[in-house]
């Protein structure tokens, strides 16, 4: 018997935190977690599930339009947004119902409750005034969305978080952001018939993907009516009564706005939790600073996810929480692999991709191949949609690995998955050709790209 009252103590129940916690009960550690606003976390309850939903939601305005080319008649749709956030926050609901019932049958004890760091194996309970030990204590706190407080009016606009939660649909929504968040609520205040403004400071939207994908996404989402203003940024955001707002921007104009939404990144969730006080080190930009095992710079305390700036992203979150589980307490030692991690963002159509883009892969590996495509899918053709699906190979030459997949197009993401596997295990480009094609499918491009592209 230790001389503590936990064998681990967790503090947030998102992603990270409850697989490490859920996993250390089931090895026989005595676990507590600690959560301030709801289980599931950030992923569940205000992002990935969430944001799913309206992206399903928001895609049968393309599906309606589609549908007449088929021959379909029905009529005129109308879209009501209290059903869809009433039946969105019943499957959050249930969500959150099977996150907690599953740490509790683990035997996982759950604090509804903020918890703070007293010293290296003290954790203060807020809600409850007191304080219980731990041998281990596990960061799992995550992120939230940061806004440019120095524009002025900034907290006229709303995060990701509020948008789960608006009372009325917003006719006109301006945006400010080029990355995963500001592009899939683009797609999908626009598909829910929004007028939308997006608002990015750079040249290319989504700038750290493969630019052939940037402006891609950026055709698409022009096409289905988002207008898209480059080099930009807020300069105030003005209350004009009745909740409307008025966006001014650094080129001198001004747009008018039902819903003024700030996307322009993540910070880690560490400001207030005594961290310092038990000799966590952390890094500028505020997280945790970590090694490969998710130890911090005191020995008892580790951290997953979101707060140490690692790959934010919930599978990434996942692995590390179930690697330190291992490690910790299950006698064996596990790192998470990050190379070759799949990603998506649900713009309308989606992005999937893995590996290196083709500028990065050409700054690694000098020399690269690369085979595009771009073509109207099938489905496009009756229905008169105009939407294209893009792909493209990067291949390392000297060994031939494919190195890279980038699709934007219905399924993209469902590929990628399935890719992936491939890609980290080395696949070649000779073994993409010699693979039959699967006919008639989008991914069926995929196997037949013969022609290297001229540099
Ligand atoms: P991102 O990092 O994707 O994008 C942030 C955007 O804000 C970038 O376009 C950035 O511009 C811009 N920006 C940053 N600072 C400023 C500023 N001071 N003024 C104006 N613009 C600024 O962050 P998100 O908030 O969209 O998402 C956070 C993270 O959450 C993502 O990195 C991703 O890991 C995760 N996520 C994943 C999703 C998925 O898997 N589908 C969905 C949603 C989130 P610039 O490009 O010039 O730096």
């Amino acid at each position: 018997m230790t001389k503590y009252d936990y064998d681990l103590f967790a503090i947030g129940a998102g992603s990270g935190g409850v697989r490490a916690a859920r996993l250390a009960a089931t090895y026989g550690a005595r676990t507590a977690i600690a959560e301030e606003h709801r289980v599931g976390g950030t992923c569940v309850v205000r992002g990935c599930i969430p944001k799913k939903l309206f992206v399903y939601a928001s895609e049968f305005a393309h599906m309606f339009h589609d549908a007449k080319g088929y021959g379909w008649t029905s009529g005129r749709p109308h879209f009501d947004w209290k059903t869809l956030i009433a039946n969105k926050d019943a499957e959050i609901d249930r969500l959150n119902g099977v996150y907690v019932r599953n740490l509790k049958n683990a035997g996982v004890e759950i604090f509804d409750s903020r918890a703070v760091l007293k010293d290296a194996h003290t954790v203060h309970v807020v809600n409850e005034k007191r304080d219980v030990t731990a041998e281990r204590i596990l960061i799992a706190t995550g992120g939230a969305p940061w806004t440019d407080n120095s524009i002025k009016g900034h907290d006229l606009a709303v995060t990701s978080n509020e948008a789960f939660h608006l009372d009325e649909f917003p006719r006109r929504v301006v945006i400010a952001g080029g990355g995963y968040i500001a592009i899939e609520f683009a797609c999908i205040f626009r598909g829910l018939g929004a007028e939308v403004t997006l608002v990015y400071r750079g040249d290319d939207i989504l700038r750290n993907f493969d630019r052939d994908i940037s402006v891609a996404v950026h055709r698409e989402m022009q096409r289905m009516g988002v207008r898209i203003m480059t080099k930009t940024v807020f300069k105030e955001i003005e209350a004009r009564g009745g909740g409307e707002r008025r966006v001014h921007l650094s080129t001198g104009g001004a747009v008018d706005a039902d819903l003024v939404f700030w996307a322009v990144g993540r910070k880690p969730n560490t400001a207030g939790l005594g961290l310092e006080k038990a000799g966590v080190e952390l890094g500028k930009d505020g997280a945790v600073k970590v090694d490969g095992w998710s130890r911090t710079s005191a020995a008892s305390i580790f951290a997953v996810g979101d707060v140490t700036g690692r790959a934010q992203l919930t599978p990434v979150a996942i692995r590390e929480g179930a690697a330190f589980a291992e490690s910790e307490f299950n006698g064996n030692p596990t790192k998470v692999d990050y190379e070759f991690i799949p990603k998506a963002v649900f713009s309308q159509p989606p992005v999937g991709t893995v590996g290196w883009s083709e500028g990065d892969a050409r700054a690694k590996f000098g020399a690269v191949d690369v085979y595009k495509t771009d073509f109207r899918p099938m489905k496009n053709t009756l229905s008169g949609a105009e939407s294209r699906t893009y792909m493209k190979l990067v291949v390392e030459p000297k060994t031939e690995k494919v190195v890279g997949v980038h699709i934007v197009g219905e399924g993209a993401p469902e590929m990628i998955q399935c890719l992936a596997i491939a890609v980290k295990a080395g696949v070649t480009k000779r073994q993409f050709d010699d693979t039959m094609a699967l006919h008639p499918t989008s991914a069926e491009e995929l196997v037949l790209m013969r022609t290297k592209c001229v540099a």
